[in-house]
């Protein structure tokens, strides 16, 4: 919050025995721009050797455990039920296949296919995602079925280390796929694959307690420390040029939960330099770069900042989160194109005409990540405005009702529709960050501080604050309707602060407390603060109104998107033309082989209300005959079939 203009206005409400109100408001529309510090890398910051040394950086705020958090009734429980359903009819045996292959052990299972398939070079990958699920189902849900699963995994995965006896090896594939990677043939992305695996394990230690899947992972790491170590720097650079997941990241979390700093300086192994320097010296050189490819380096870098406090990793976070989150995000809360950043910053019209395959969803889930380790430096409530249009617009209409199938691009283009994996022949890397995404809903509705408690999320939930003594319940049919309601279950004697997320969207919010509307507001894109003596039953009830608004492309006032609140509404434009074979296994739309001549909107200089009326028969749903014929206008996190976000207006 350092450099931003921030006012601060005391209110205090007339009321007897009233809660005092400090309410902070930042006044800025924007996302948080990057700390406006003096350019302090005269000199190119990456070109010293790196030489890690632990510090730990301060924090504003901190996250609860996921075990601490447990969802209620809503669409964010039904999505992770129908990503569990899905988890569930995967066997394990299948997702074990190709390992106990490799490590020369017998397997009779079924293989799958896809990106799993036996000969696949990525294959393995989605285990690692299964073992993460499987973590956060019980740190999430408390779901034992789930945590046996992975604790079987991880016993499986531990035998297929022991016999491949390759110095700490485990994969489903052979090192032969890493001979290949060090000689720059042609090879898919081994180290991402590994990533992936790393991280499920250590998901299985830090959300199940695990410690198999630590020893299991520290083995990974020590082999992987070896093989860096063994490249001169300029190789290693190239090596780097082939994606290579989180490895930064995992080795990190290894070294800071274990203390063993030789897992941090194989992490630095894994900084790619070109990439990084102009992103600490705040410039945006992402174009042509491949979109998710790299957002899991910043997630890296941001993580080295936080166990070093080397503030050149800081700045790479913090700049790349502000040019992406600012310049180059649709209205959805996703970015990318063709998986790749095709244009220069500010011009989303042009990347948005250049291709259909719009916003990856492995970089909405790993912007989602990379957000909560900024907002954590921070404390900044509107990082949370991004993360809210992300996640309701991205993230809850990514997953199929009912089989827990889930999509690769959210498409952009007009009379696009979105499309689905197979059960058991697709797994991309889409299919598995889902498969983590949908297990984890409960994270980041509340955080906390020294002084109390941050509710930055409308979701129904309930918190155990056990630590501090205060047990919170959120009831909401948000955004369905435009309110939430929290009740104190349980606190301490002493004060304590609730702070209420505000959001940009909100321009009339209210909140009450037993009932007593409080006089003092904080503007959106900040907290209410509400300090006082709490009670068991104390109920806060807070409003928030919303309303139909406008957002045109940066760079094209004519092509625009219409949301009501945080929820972009897109047409409805039923599903002619879409077939089975159209949806199904396709990573995108292939919109010219469903053509669909969307017309032009012809509501310019009218107000929105004027055109677009609420349904009434349903929340959040509109109509409209700007067209010349009905249209419903409905939360693109709702639809099948096909629709159109972003329309030419005039
Ligand atoms: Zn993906």
């Amino acid at each position: 919050m350092e450099s931003h203009r921030l006012n601060r206005r005391l209110f205090v409400a007339g009321l007897a025995g009233s809660p005092v109100l400090l309410a902070q408001q930042s006044v800025v529309q924007d996302p948080p721009p990057p700390s406006k510090r003096p350019p302090i890398h005269e000199q190119p910051p990456f070109e010293e050797p790196l030489a890690f040394q632990r510090k730990d950086a301060a924090r504003r705020v901190k996250p609860f455990l996921m075990s601490q958090v447990r969802l209620l009734p809503g669409p964010f429980q039904q999505s992770a039920e129908w990503n569990r359903a899905y988890m569930n009819w995967l066997g394990v045996d299948r997702l074990l296949h190709n390992f106990r292959l490799n490590a020369g052990l017998p397997s009779t299972a079924e293989p799958l296919g896809g990106w799993e398939a036996p000969k696949s070079e990525l294959r393995g990958h989605f285990t690692g995602h299964y073992l993460s699920a499987c973590a956060l189902r019980w740190a999430s849900a408390g779901d034992a079925e789930m945590k046996a699963r992975g604790d079987d995994m991880v016993s499986e995965l531990a035998s297929c280390q022991a016999k491949l006896d390759a110095g700490g090896y485990l994969s489903a594939f052979p090192t032969e796929l890493f001979d290949r990677l060090d000689q720059r043939k042609g090879v898919w992305a081994p180290f991402y694959t590994v990533h992936k695996i790393m991280a499920g394990l250590f998901d299985m230690y830090r959300h199940a307690g695990n410690k198999q899947a630590l020893a299991v992972a520290g083995g990974m790491a020590d082999w992987a420390d070896r093989w860096t170590a063994s490249k001169t720097e300029p190789h290693m650079q190239e090596i780097l040029k082939s994606e290579y997941g989180g490895m930064n990241e995992v080795l990190y979390n290894l070294a800071a939960e274990t203390g063993e700093d030789k897992w941090a300086r194989a992490g630095d192994r894994f900084s790619k330099k070109a990439f990084f320097t102009p992103l600490a010296q705040r410039r945006d050189e992402l174009r042509n770069l491949h979109a998710n490819t790299h957002i899991p380096q910043v997630i890296g870098a941001a993580r080295r900042y936080e166990i070093s406090s080397d503030p050149r990793f800081r700045d790479v976070a913090d700049f790349f989160w502000s040019t992406v989150a600012g310049a180059r995000t649709y209205a959805t809360g996703g970015s990318s194109n063709a998986e790749a950043w095709l244009t220069d910053p500010g011009h989303l019209s042009l990347e948005w005409k250049a291709s259909t395959h719009h916003q990856e969803c492995c970089c909405a889930y790993n912007m989602l990540k990379l957000t909560r380790h900024l907002y954590e430096w921070k404390g900044d409530a509107r990082y949370f405005d991004y993360y809210e249009r992300n996640l309701l617009n991205h993230r809850l209409g990514g997953i199929q009702p009912e089989t827990g199938h889930s999509i690769y691009f959210l498409s952009m283009a007009p009379g696009a529709w979105k499309t689905l994996n197979t059960p058991d022949k697709t797994f991309w890397c889409c299919t598995g960050s889902a498969l983590e995404e949908y297990a984890k809903l409960n994270d980041s509705i509340y955080y906390q501080d020294g002084e109390g408690i941050y509710v930055n999320l409308f979701i129904a939930s309930e918190l155990d604050a056990r630590e501090r003594g205060i047990r919170l319940r959120q009831d909401t049919r948000f955004p369905d309707e435009p309110r939430t309601a929290l009740t104190v279950a349980e606190t301490p004697s002493s004060a304590w602060t609730m702070r209420l997320r505000v959001p940009q969207w909100a321009s009339h919010a209210a909140v009450k407390i037993n009932g007593r509307q409080l006089e003092g507001m904080a503007e959106g894109g900040s907290y209410l603060s509400v300090e006082r003596v709490w009670k068991r039953g104390d109920r806060v009830e807070m409003e928030l109104p919303m309303r139909l608004t406008s957002e045109a492309m940066p760079d094209d006032p004519t092509v625009q998107a219409f949301l009501y609140g945080p929820i972009v509404l897109a047409g409805d434009l039923g599903a002619q033309g879409l077939t089975e074979s159209l949806i199904r296994d396709r990573q995108g739309p292939e919109t010219a082989r469903a053509p669909m001549e969307v017309p032009t909107l012809k509501v310019s200089g009218k107000e929105l209300t004027e055109w677009l009326r609420p349904d009434g028969s349903a929340p959040l749903e509109f109509r409209t005959s700007a067209l010349g014929q009905d249209l419903a206008f409905r939360p693109l996190n709702r639809l099948w079939q096909r629709f159109a976000v972003y329309w030419n207006v005039a």
